[in-house]
């Protein structure tokens, strides 16, 4: 009977796998994110996106029609309590070339942030700086880091709740110093499959907050949003990710993305010739077609 649960776990475990690597080779198809001849610097924090990260990597590193080279690369923060032989055991074993760098940020955060704020913001500004450094300075060609699609929702839902703009976080980005091409090989995974996977690898997670930083709020808020919704209404996380990527700058309101000044009765613009409904009916089932009839805009 035992027999039977093993064989039954690994079968599922190699199917989630699969999925993952899947849609990592996606990601990485689709963005153009790693070329040959690539050296990619991967940073590890020690949490389950990061491991999961390397991890795929490595094994579509095997696999790859191009070459390119991987370089873990973890900061230490001399966060009280940071268990300073865990990576560097993982890793050795992996038998990956990797670099542990030793910056005290977390006494400069403390004494820039007063207690009781969250210090997260600053911290990942340190920590980010720190790290691009460090990528010129052993000729990365790309930096990868572990956020996935449920932390790009998220960031998305931020931005539009307080911060008033339409944006996320893309899975390709050039850095605003110009030097960097960062890349997020997990942005069509989900969090919870990347969860499964960290689990059943065991991997010796280190916890984010040993600084003792309280979790974002607004973040914690948004998350628990998109969670209830996706146990709601399976498959809405999912469109909400694809409609990142079929945006219509045309049927939206940004005078710089879209010259709508321009607009003219007589001037022939192929944008008009959508039906003229707030919503795209084909996408919709039928009851909320029956809604539909009442946003329909009748001219
Ligand atoms: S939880 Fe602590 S270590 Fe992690 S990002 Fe926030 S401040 Fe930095």
């Amino acid at each position: 009977m035992s027999n039977q649960i093993a064989k039954k776990d690994k079968t599922q475990f190699n199917k989630l796998q699969k999925k993952i690597r899947r849609e990592v080779g996606r990601a990485i198809h689709e963005f153009n994110m790693i070329e040959d001849g690539d050296k990619i610097m991967v940073c590890l924090s020690g949490g389950k996106d990061s491991y999961t990260m390397l991890e795929i990597l490595q094994n579509l590193q095997h696999d790859a029609p191009v070459n390119f080279e991987l370089v873990a690369v973890n900061l230490d923060q001399k966060q009280p309590g940071f268990p300073e032989h865990v990576l560097p055991e993982y890793l050795g074993n992996l038998g990956i070339e990797y670099h542990i760098l030793e910056e005290d940020t977390y006494s400069v955060v403390k004494s820039i942030i007063p207690e009781g704020k969250t210090t997260c913001s600053l911290c990942s500004r340190l920590r980010r700086g720190i790290l691009y450094t460090f990528a010129e300075e052993i000729g990365a060609t790309k930096i990868a880091l572990g956020h996935h699609r449920d932390d790009i929702l998220e960031t998305m839902f931020l931005n539009m709740f307080y911060g008033g703009k339409l944006k996320a976080m893309p899975p390709k980005l050039k850095s605003d110093d110009g030097k960097h091409v960062v890349i997020r090989p997990l942005a069509f995974c989900r969090e919870k499959e990347i969860i499964k996977f960290a689990e059943h690898k065991k991997f010796p997670i280190i916890p984010c907050n040993l600084c003792g930083s309280q979790e974002n709020l607004q973040r914690k808020k948004v998350k628990e949003m998109l969670q209830d919704w996706d146990r709601q209404f399976p498959g809405r996380v999912e469109t909400i990710f694809s409609a990142m990527q079929n945006v219509v700058p045309s049927h939206l309101a940004d005078t710089n993305l879209f010259d709508f000044k321009s607009l003219s009765q007589s001037a022939v613009d192929d944008t008009l010739e959508d039906p003229p409904t707030a919503i795209d009916a084909s996408l919709l089932d039928d009851e909320d077609n029956n809604k539909l009839n009442v946003v329909n805009i009748h001219h």
